[in-house]
């Protein structure tokens, strides 16, 4: 059925801003570079992301009669602070699994930043020595059974909300949103660039485009230094949320373009062409961006821009997916 059939409970402030970055452009010399920002795109503890994605989840969750969402991430997991605000905001309960997802010694990363956030909402946050993984772990089935056992009513948000049926509606909607808002901006942006980890984010884009009628390129920078997972991930959600918005044909592999060159060795870790990102975001547009995943987006956005691989009459949109909190918890960086 068409995306406006779904249910969908607001979370954000309304549409996204959009607007250009003129020194960045003008710096890298090539295409016409613009930001779409769900770093600013709802009041519920600085959003992001997946705030977007759990519009499409909440209507769910609540006609389960769920009283708690449990989810799963990284110590320094932004979606499972986002999980805490909507359940805050709900009056519902959290439960969040956080493992250690990333090899940085930092010794507050168990403390500041996104963690402790959702520990001020109130979320039930237990820590896990297990490492990176964006599948189905024990400690998550253990999380639903205690609720199960205790009486309470579980609905269950795997990492980054991504392999859930709904996960990828609500960037399938961004997509609609940039159609709506090239009208009144009076562009038109023919290349997306977007950060691709748990896969829903740069799926939905992908089924949410091509129901559209002018294509364009939706490129996914891989931050998780896995890429094969990413890419079967990302196609994955792209052709069941394309099916279940009933797009008239199936999705090509040329539609699915996740590229890698820009994550590292590890995801979680920065390499010399993040830092310089986030350095270059911060100090030409004052737009601040995260060392996991944005800062290589960034990066990689940079290069394919100065290569030309971008081409120099494109108007590239950005989306900045959000993060920020999580710099709190790499305190070692930019001393120098
Ligand atoms: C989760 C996240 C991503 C990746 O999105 P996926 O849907 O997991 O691919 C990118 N940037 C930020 C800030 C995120 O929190």
């Amino acid at each position: 059925m068409p995306l406006s059939d779904f249910p969908r409970f607001p979370l954000t402030f309304g549409p996204s801003p959009v607007h250009p970055l003129d020194r960045l452009s003008d710096h890298l010399g090539g295409a016409r570079i613009w930001a779409k920002r769900e770093d600013v795109n709802s009041g519920l503890a600085f959003g992001g992301n997946k705030t977007r994605k759990l519009e499409y989840l909440v209507p769910d969750a609540i006609a389960q009669g769920a009283d708690t969402l449990v989810s799963i991430g990284g110590y320094q997991s932004n979606h499972t602070r986002q999980v805490a605000a909507v359940a805050a905001k709900l009056g519902m309960k959290a439960v969040l699994v956080q493992e250690n997802w990333v090899d940085w010694p930092d010794p507050l990363s168990d403390r500041v930043g996104n963690i402790q956030l959702s520990r001020i909402m109130g979320a039930d946050v237990r820590l896990d020595p297990a490492g990176f993984g964006i599948g189905f772990k024990p400690s998550w089935e253990q999380a639903l059974d205690d609720v199960r056992a205790a009486g309470g009513t579980p609905y269950a948000i795997p990492a980054g909300a991504s392999d859930h049926r709904l996960g990828g509606l609500g960037f399938a909607n961004w997509a609609y949103e940039v159609e709506q808002q090239e009208r009144e901006l009076g562009v038109f942006f023919d290349t997306i660039v977007v950060c691709s980890v748990t896969g829903s984010t740069h799926a939905g884009m992908i089924a949410g485009f091509a129901g559209q009628d002018r294509p364009r390129r939706v490129i996914g920078i891989d931050a998780s230094a896995k890429i094969d997972e990413t890419r079967d991930q990302v196609a994955r959600i792209a052709r069941r949320t394309a099916a279940l918005l009933e797009l008239d044909r199936e999705l090509t592999d040329e539609e699915i373009v996740v590229v890698e060159g820009w994550a590292g060795d590890l995801y979680g870790v920065p390499v010399e062409s993040t830092l310089e990102a986030i350095r270059l975001s911060g100090r030409l547009e004052g737009m601040i961006i995260d060392p996991v995943y944005e800062g290589k987006s960034m990066a990689g956005l940079v290069d394919l821009v100065t290569s030309g691989e971008i081409s120099r009459d494109s108007t590239v949109l950005y989306a900045h997916l959000g993060g920020q909190l999580a710099l709190n918890a790499y305190s070692g960086l930019f001393r120098g």
